[in-house]
Order: C-alpha cells, then sequence, then structure tokens
C-alpha cells in the first residue's frame, strides 16, 4: 500500500460528445517534461470487453499494444505522445470488469455472498483503477473515464472513484471535470448552465471536481470564470480555459497562460519547475517548416473515416517531419479502383500504401494497387493485409497462378497463396483470438529491410488471422520477391520485398502502431524518403 500514498491518480472526466484529448495529452506531457514518472489509462463504460470487434464505423482503429490487448485508438495517442508503451492494464471497459467479476462467482470466490453493484463491480474498478498506481513506477496516473456525467452505464465508475478517494486518501486524488461551455450566436453569449448542472449531478454523486477543463470556442471572460468558479464551487484559477488548436502537436506548447499543470502539481503539494520541452519544440520545427512535400495514395474501404486509418495517418506526422517534408494524403476507396481509369487515381502521387483491412469488399482493388506500384516502379508499402495483397498480385500475374488469393476472401483458391495459420483453424471465438500482440522477427541481411531497420532482430505487433502460406516461398524468391523478415520461433514470413523494384517493401505486422514523436518508425521514415527520391527524379 506504500506506494499508492506516494503515486497520486488523476481522474479525468469527459463531459460532451467531442473528441478532448488535447488537454489529456498537454497535461501528461508537461508532467513528463519535468521528470515526472506519467501513464494514462482510460476507461470505457461500454459493455464489449474490448474494441476489437467493433466496426471501424463504430469506433475508429483498434490499438493494439505489446501484450496483445485490443484497445481504443487514444491509447495510440498516448504512446505517441509520451512516447510510453500501453498494455492491457491502460484500458478496461464495463465489459471486461464484470466479466472478472462474473467468473470470480462462479469460481465461488465470494463465499456464497449476493453478488452486487456495490461493493463488487466496484472493487474490481477500484482494482483495475489501482493496476498501474500500484506497479510503483509511476509518479502520476492519470484515469480517463469515458462518456458523460449522468450516463447510466458510468454510474459505478463514478462511485468507485468517490470511493478510491477515500482508500487512498484524499490528497492523493485530483478530480478534473471536462465541460462544455456552449457559445450561442444570436445571443453572442457563452453558457455555463450545462456546467453548472453537471457539477451538480456529480455532488449528488458524491464527487467535487477540484479542477474545470473548459472547453470553449471563445475565450472566457473573467465575469464568466468568476460565475464558474462560484457555481462550481472551484478556485478561479482552477477554472482552465480550453480552445481548439490547429493541431494536437501544437497542443503542449499553446495555452501555457492557463498553467493546468501547475495547478494539478500546486494541488498535490509536489515540486515544481519549469518543464524542460525543448524536444517538443524541435519537433514542431520541423512539421511546420517542411522544405518539400509528397503525395502518398492511401488504399483502404474506410478512407471517408480517416479514425480507422489513425495510427498511419499519425506515422506520415512523425516520419514527415523527421524528413522535413509534407506529406499529403491522397485518399483512394478501394472499391473504385478498376471502375475508374487507374492512371488518373494515381496521378501525381508519390509512393502507395496499401492499409491493412478485413474481408473480401474492396480487395480487388487493393490488388490492382500492388500491381499498379509494382508495374510503374512506385515506391510501395504494405501493411498487413496490404502485404497479403502484393503476395496475391506477384502471385497471379508474375508467377502465373490464376485465381491466387486468400483463403480469407476464396476458401476454394487454387492456390492459396495466403492461408490461415494452423494455430487459428479451429478457433470460432471472434474476440481477442487473433494473432496480436508483439512478435519477434529476424531480418535477412543485404535486404533493404535490414538496411531500414539496421538491426539483425525487431518485434513488431501483430493483429491478424492470416498468414503468407510457406510452401510458395520458394517460387516466390526464385521470381524476385523474397522473404526479407522471418519469425525465428515458428518460420512465418513477416516481411516480403521485391528485388527488382526500386522499393517495394511490405509488412505482415503493423508497424504504425509504434510510431512516436520521440522515435518515427523507420519504416515509414525511409517510405517518405523512397518517395521524395520519385518525385525529384520524375
Ligand atoms: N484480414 C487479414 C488477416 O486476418 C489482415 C488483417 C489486417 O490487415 N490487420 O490476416
Amino acid at each position: 500500500m506504500q506506494t499508492v500514498f506516494k503515486t497520486r491518480l488523476t481522474s479525468w472526466r469527459k463531459q460532451n460528445l467531442f473528441l478532448l484529448q488535447a488537454e489529456l495529452l498537454r497535461l501528461c506531457k508537461l508532467l513528463q517534461a519535468r521528470g515526472l514518472s506519467v501513464t494514462i489509462q482510460k476507461f470505457d463504460p461500454y459493455i464489449n470487453i474490448d474494441p476489437g470487434t467493433l466496426n471501424p464505423y463504430e469506433h475508429g482503429e483498434c490499438f493494439v499494444t505489446d501484450d496483445g490487448a485490443e484497445t481504443d485508438l487514444d491509447l495510440g495517442h498516448y504512446e505517441r505522445f509520451l512516447n510510453i508503451k500501453t498494455s492491457q492494464a491502460n484500458n478496461v471497459t464495463t465489459g471486461r470488469i464484470y466479466n472478472t467479476v462474473i467468473q470470480n462467482e462462479r469460481k465461488g470466490e465470494y463465499l456464497g455472498k449476493t453478488v452486487q453493484v456495490i461493493p463488487h463491480i466496484t472493487d474490481e474498478i477500484k482494482r483495475n483503477f489501482l493496476a498501474l498506481a500500484n506497479s510503483g513506477e509511476y509518479d502520476i496516473v492519470i484515469t480517463e473515464i469515458g462518456g458523460c456525467v449522468g450516463d447510466i452505464e458510468s454510474l459505478p465508475f463514478i462511485e468507485a472513484l468517490r470511493q478510491i478517494r477515500l482508500d487512498v486518501g484524499r490528497e492523493n486524488v485530483l478530480v478534473i471535470h471536462l465541460t462544455l461551455i456552449p457559445y450561442l450566436k444570436k445571443a453572442g453569449e457563452l453558457k455555463t448552465k450545462p456546467t453548472q448542472h453537471s457539477v451538480k449531478l456529480l455532488l449528488e454523486s458524491g464527487i467535487q471536481p477540484h479542477i474545470l477543463v473548459c472547453r470553449t470556442e471563445y475565450p472566457l471572460s473573467m465575469d464568466i470564470r468568476k460565475k464558474l468558479a462560484l457555481f462550481c464551487n472551484v478556485e478561479l484559477n482552477a477554472v482552465i480555459e480550453s480552445i481548439d488548436a490547429d493541431s494536437i502537436y501544437d497542443v503542449p506548447l499553446l495555452m501555457r497562460k492557463e498553467r493546468l499543470d501547475d495547478i494539478v502539481l500546486w494541488k498535490f503539494n509536489m515540486p515544481n519547475h519549469e518543464p524542460n520541452i525543448e524536444d517538443w519544440k524541435h519537433f514542431l520545427g520541423k512539421l511546420k517548416n517542411p522544405t518539400t512535400e509528397v503525395t502518398i495514395a492511401l488504399v483502404g474501404k474506410y478512407v471517408e473515416l480517416p479514425d480507422a486509418y489513425k495510427s498511419i495517418i499519425e506515422s506520415f506526422v512523425h516520419s514527415g517531419a523527421e524528413n522535413e517534408c509534407k506529406v499529403n494524403i491522397k485518399w483512394i476507396k478501394a472499391e473504385t479502383i478498376g471502375k475508374k481509369h487507374t492512371d488518373e487515381l494515381f496521378a501525381g502521387v508519390d509512393g502507395i500504401l496499401v492499409a491493412p483491412g478485413f474481408g473480401e469488399r474492396g480487395i480487388e482493388g487493393k490488388i490492382r494497387a500492388c500491381n499498379y506500384a509494382r508495374e510503374h516502379k512506385i515506391p510501395f508499402f504494405g501493411i498487413c493485409l496490404g502485404m497479403q495483397c502484393a503476395v496475391i498480385e506477384f502471385a497471379r500475374n508474375v508467377l502465373k497462378m490464376e485465381n491466387a488469393h486468400s483463403t480469407e476472401m476464396n476458401s476454394e483458391t487454387p492456390f492459396p497463396v495466403i492461408s490461415i495459420m494452423e494455430s487459428q483453424k479451429n478457433i470460432s471465438m471472434k474476440g481477442g483470438t487473433m494473432r496480436l500482440g508483439a512478435y519477434d522477427c529476424d531480418l535477412k541481411e543485404g535486404s533493404v529491410a535490414h538496411s531500414i531497420y539496421k538491426q539483425d532482430n525487431i518485434s513488431e505487433r501483430h493483429r491478424h488471422r492470416y498468414e503468407f502460406n510457406s510452401e510458395y516461398l520458394e517460387r516466390f524468391e526464385q521470381a524476385g520477391m523474397i522473404a526479407s523478415g522471418i519469425n525465428p520461433k515458428t518460420n512465418l514470413v513477416e516481411m516480403i520485398e521485391i528485388t527488382d523494384h526500386p522499393y517495394f517493401v511490405a509488412c505482415q505486422f503493423h508497424p504504425e502502431l509504434k510510431s512516436t514523436v520521440a522515435n518515427p518508425h523507420p519504416l515509414f521514415v525511409r517510405f517518405v524518403k523512397e518517395a521524395m527520391k520519385f518525385r525529384k527524379n520524375k
């Protein structure tokens, strides 16, 4: 218990439906920039055990951690901003909480007691609240509770928060309430009433927020701040204004005048000094002052929903800054390739990325995109399904294996060049059963992959069921598509490249899940470099 008292727990409250991450990330970054060890966890009150089974239209990308947890895409932001690794403990849902409690009940662990929301569910929530705090690794743990005040499914989380303040000592817990200050155009006025009401609702649950972070389109006047402080029972300097930033990466440097980080340290009675954000400034300098630009075609099936490819987009921000190059993304809906004239679709692009994905829709378009990149010698980057499509295209058009396919799309294909892994064959449950998380990969000496990583062995994150079918490997290699990365334990092909092409590299894993501001992913950095070269030589 000793560590709990040294560790601070901050609870973060969302009050509206917008993505309100900026303040949380800024707070975390600025605390980290003072040498504190900080992490963030997210509690989602929905009933799914994890977002792994959710359609990207529902929830955007599913972010996968090293330990194989399928998590909310917010965890990607946490990793990218803070350059930390998150795990299963950083993302918990109502489904997971209930699942554990019900399993415990079946094991007879509650000794005949009636199992109830209070104390059994709330105890399990508290155990998860404290899992990271108790690890002793962190000075501050920030816990984001998703949803809105007043949601029925959030109530046990709010109750657990109330209790935890008593368990670990009030001085160790700070509650930040994130709230929306709407602007009424006709009246030309900012309105504080919704905030007053949501704070009242929190008070009914026994929680007095310590800090209000006020999402607003216009600056908060002193009068509005005073009104909020008075009606919501917080100090005037604990009313924090939060206005939109152009880019989430600007956020740590913006609005330092609001001093959320200083107030948190002051309330925790922790020593304070100027944060060291030189590295961040350096990154922003490169991001904002590109010396050149490239256009990358991103071929996928959810192109109208960029959140489905969040980590890929962000990896281009990191690798673009690293190369001092602005990366423009041209979204290409896979189904349209082949219907429209392909030359027109790919006109002006300097690189083609075929994205990860599942299922039949758009698959032929993705395969055509691989074909176009291969034949036109355009830099190519295939990720997961993107690599599988490159393999299928090569089989059909170079090895002349007619109707070669992945058994995911065509179980009757005469040439199953991509097939289900042996270990996956008898699995019928969908949730959490893919090949998930970090696996090792040996890189072939002399390959492009090896020259990019400059390492013999790497570790990357996976999320898939199907694989390159190694029975065909020899024929591929003889024709010029080589396996440049192999799993040392299972011999699975994890990376391929085409030798007779300026740059054609693809991977079965998801490199985008490991790119951060501090460590842009080498595969993205090199791909952007190759696109720059291609553009220059056009
Ligand atoms: N659908 C493919 C598989 O399951 C690829 C998955 C992906 O792109 N993440 O193997």
